[in-house]
This record gives C-alpha cells, structure tokens and sequence, in this order.
C-alpha cells in the first residue's frame, strides 16, 4: 500500500549534477531528520548519496535502529521499502522513490497462492509440525503468514541459520520464494537430495506425489531471481580457464551446481567483504548484480574485478528503475509522495517474523 504520482518531466530530464547539489541540499537542511539508505545494486551516482548502503539484511536492521530521523528514504525496491516501515516507528515515514521498483522473486509467492497451497501441504502432513520460512525478498502478507504460524524471515546470510531454527520446532520447513536460496542452504546443513522437493503452486499437490511430500524434511517454493539463475557452472569453468587462479564468489540465488564450483558463496555484503579483504593484484570473478560489481571494479582498481558470465551483464532492471530525478522529486515532496505503508492487520504477523529474523544472527 503506498501514494504516490507520476513523476513531473523535468525531474525526469534534470541533469546530473544539479540533481547532486539539490539532493545534497535537503541532505544539509534537513541533517538528521532524514536518512538515505541505499542498496548494493542501486545505480552508481545514487550509492555515494546514501548514509547507508549495504544489503537488505544491513539496512532492514540501520530502519528497525533509527531513532532520529522522521523521513527514511528507501532507495531499492519495494519489499525492502515495506520492511522498514514495517520494523521503524509509527511516527517515522517511510519512502520508495520510484514506487515501480518491485522484485519479481517476491511477486512468485501471492498469498493466495501460499495459502491454497499450505492448505494442501497440511492435510497431507496433518501429523507433522511445518515451519513456514519466508526469504526477506517477499511480500508483507507472506511475512505475516509466516509470523502467524510459528514461522521466519530470512536473509541470504543467515538462511541456514532459519532452517536450524525451524527444525527445533518442527518437523519440516516450508520456504519461499527463491528454490536456489532454499536448496544451497539445504546442502550446507547436509540435508539429503531425497529429503527435499520442489513446490509448483500451479500442479496439484505441488506437483508431487503424496509419499515424497510425507518424507520430505524441506519443501522449496517454485520461485527463483532472474538475475541469479543466469550464472552457470559452465562460465565458472570458463573463467578459470581464462584466468587460472582467479577467485570465484556468487550470491547463493545461484543454482546449487553454480554455487558448488565456486571458491565462495554469499550476501552482498559478504561479496563486498570478500572482495575487500582479497590480497592486492586478485583476480576475481562475481555471479551477482552488475552495479555492485562495477562499483566494487572502482573501489578496488588493484585487483581484477570480472563479471562471471563475461556476457550477459546481469542487471537487476527494478533496482535500475531509481533515478537521481526520482529520489529528488520525492525529497522536493516529503511528506506527500512515495510513502510506503502495510495494512495494520498484516503488519502484526510480519512484525513478529522479522523480530525472530534480527534475533537469529
Ligand atoms: S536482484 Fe533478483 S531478488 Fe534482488 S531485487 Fe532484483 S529480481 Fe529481486
């Protein structure tokens, strides 16, 4: 739920550095009454605006922290934007600057779907304790299903953590949305390949038949990140092949085969931190977004930063929908546009799954 209006042309056409000198402006007026968070993905002139920047995980826990500020503008996309209302203040408001920037990851687990689907998954497993474990990259009202039903939030660096977590208190977990997420942390507990099954909201029963989901210890949503699934093994044994020694990272929406290949696997700010701590004169191929890779080419001009496909530029174009004339027109309009709100009634169940999220690092 959120107000917003198209925005006017000419922030659309307004130029570079006087969008700069304006931004920074509200910034110096308006001190700590505000607070910029950017994501690691976030176009390359929005990053250094922020007084925050970091992965989801890092910026849902600098919004539940805030004291100060009244204004906390999101600059990512919309569940992350979501999230930080739902953990901040009632007072304090929360902004989207460009309230198109959604996550089609999320957008493959609707409630209704996940509701008819628990349905389906209880009365085969009427004698069994499920745990639902929602990936941040999800809706309020999935966060909230799973807050009402002894269930989780979690990020990519701390999803095995949650499966642990849900395993003390059940039998089996139910995940959403991202399967890749949800099998690479399955194979970092060790659970076995036949212990895990595959959820299709649009197949009867998920797709599977009624003794496999009996036995299954995890059942993962059909759902993966466009940009993730494009690394393939074959681009890691190509880079290697290229440049022998080379150092390979990949964010854990990867496939598991992709992720097995490769030196290390992680959040973005743990590929940030790997890449920082990489001895001078590395040579370091990533599998995630393409403008953290860049920034970090720039950071880092002493090692060799690659893009792991060395193709494809595997750009998140929601994340890429936020412009300087975006986060301008709706510092111009605090207050009035782009303000990010969750339902009362969902916000309840979503609250309690993010607050066991924060507790579980
Ligand atoms: S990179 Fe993937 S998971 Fe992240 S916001 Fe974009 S589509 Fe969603």
């Amino acid at each position: 739920m959120q107000t917003y209006s198209v925005v006017p042309r000419e922030y659309k056409t307004v130029n570079e550095a006087e969008a700069i000198s304006r931004i920074k402006e509200h910034k110096r007026n308006l001190g700590k009454q505000m607070v910029i968070l950017t994501h690691h993905y976030q176009r390359k002139e929005l990053v250094p605006l922020g007084d925050y920047t970091g992965d989801s995980y890092y910026l849902s826990k600098v919004a539940a922290n805030e004291k100060e500020a009244q204004h906390i503008i999101f600059c990512g996309v919309h569940f992350m934007a979501e999230s930080a209302r739902i953990l901040c203040r009632p007072e304090q408001i929360v902004y989207l600057p460009n309230p198109l920037a959604g996550c089609p990851m999320a957008d493959m687990a609707e409630i209704d779907d996940v509701l008819s689907s628990w349905k389906e998954l209880k009365s085969v497993l009427s004698d069994s304790k499920v745990i639902p474990i929602s990936y941040m990259n999800s809706a309020a009202s999935l966060k909230a299903f799973c807050g009402d039903n002894d269930g989780v939030v979690c990020t990519s660096s701390n999803a095995h953590k949650a499966f642990e977590w849900g395993f003390k208190r059940g039998q089996k977990i139910f995940f959403f949305p991202d399967e890749h997420l949800g099998k690479n942390s399955c194979n970092r507990l060790k659970i076995p390949a036949d212990e895990i099954i595959i959820w299709d909201p649009k197949k009867e029963n998920g797709g599977n038949e009624l003794e496999k989901i009996r036995n299954a210890k995890v059942i993962l949503w059909k759902g993966y990140c466009h940009v993730h699934i494009n690394f393939t093994p074959e681009h890691v044994k190509k880079i290697r092949e290229q440049y022998p020694g080379a150092l390979v990272v990949v964010h854990p929406e990867c496939s598991e085969e992709t992720v097995a290949l490769a030196d290390a696997s992680g959040s973005t700010n743990f590929i940030v931190n790997y890449v920082t701590e990489a001895p001078s004169g590395s040579v370091i191929a990533i599998g995630t977004e393409i403008n953290l890779i860049s920034r970090l080419a720039d950071m880092f001009p002493d090692k060799k930063i690659l893009e792991l496909t060395g193709q494809t530029c595997p750009m998140c174009v929601n994340m890429f929908r936020t412009t300087l004339g975006d986060l301008l027109y709706t510092l111009d309009n605090l207050g009035k546009v782009n303000i990010i709100e969750v339902d009362p009634e969902v916000k309840q169940g979503a609250l309690l799954a993010l607050e066991r999220m924060l507790e579980l690092n």
